[in-house]
């Protein structure tokens, strides 16, 4: 990995993401011969990020020694020929895939080890040269597809109103993003650097506790273990909904509980 970064030419550089993605590429685009407007969208949306965060490591996931962590949707996982770790998915905000409905993976299922890039794939896993695809863990070689999907139509009666509203803020975070501007509900317009106040507010997770696959399939088990028996559900009326819906995709929900 450290040879294809220096061919590249941004060993040096702290986020690899960032540096691909940002003013390296144009060159970097010549050096491997595809096209300048490849990654058109994740380009934008990174130049955008760094307009608010100058760094990136406010909005960005890594691990504890700094490497860029990302986040894993199975189903995805499962559907692509060549599984790749995307850009979007490091968002800290961005936790459920909205074209399968369901929370994205924080780690990996199996060994709990965080998502990432290997350093080498072909000497990563649990047996040297084993770890063929980016949809294996680089831990214990297990693949990430095979996570016991949380879908969040299962999960609506385990996740608070405030957490549904810290779910679909994450999407409108990206959708700020490209669009560079923060669309509000109610029709509420606000520049992009209203994010940095969203961020703080506490209105996407960021740093502060929000759902997780783990913390949803853990309060689903307890919702599970405390149902009552068929025969006694049989006499109950149907459960309310907790969640309300109506939030549209890339609006911002600001209204505290
Ligand atoms: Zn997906
Ligand atoms: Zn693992």
């Amino acid at each position: 990995m450290r040879a294809f970064l220096e061919f590249l030419g941004i060993a040096n550089e702290l986020d690899a993401d960032v540096a691909f993605l940002g003013e390296a590429f144009p060159r970097i685009s010549a050096l491997c011969g595809f096209d300048r407007g490849a990654f058109f969208e994740a380009r934008h949306i990174l130049k955008s990020l760094l307009k608010v965060d100058r760094t990136g490591r406010r909005f960005l996931l890594e691990t504890d020694a700094g490497k860029p962590r990302y986040r894993i949707c199975p189903r995805c996982a499962l559907e692509q020929s060549t599984p790749y770790l995307a850009f979007h998915c490091r968002f800290s905000a961005w936790r459920f895939c909205p074209e399968h409905q369901c929370m994205l993976e924080e780690a990996c299922w199996s060994c709990g080890a965080a998502i990432r890039l290997p350093a080498n794939l072909a000497g990563a896993g649990p047996m040297q040269g084993k770890c063929a695809y980016l949809s294996q863990c680089t831990g214990c070689g297990r693949s990430h597809t095979k996570a016991s999907v949380v879908f969040l139509d299962a999960a609506t009666s385990v996740i608070t109103p405030f957490e549904r509203m810290q779910l679909e803020n994450g999407r409108a975070t990206l959708a700020a993003l490209l669009a560079k501007r923060v669309e509000l509900h109610g029709d509420r317009r606000k520049p992009l650097s209203y994010l940095r106040q969203i961020e703080r507010m506490g209105l996407l997770g960021t740093k502060t506790r929000a759902p997780t696959a783990d913390l949803l399939r853990d309060r689903q088990a307890a919702r599970d273990a405390a149902l009552p028996s068929p025969v006694e559900r049989a006499r109950l009326p149907p459960l309310a909904s907790s969640v309300g819906h109506g939030v549209r995709s890339g609006v911002f929900r600001d209204e505290h509980p």
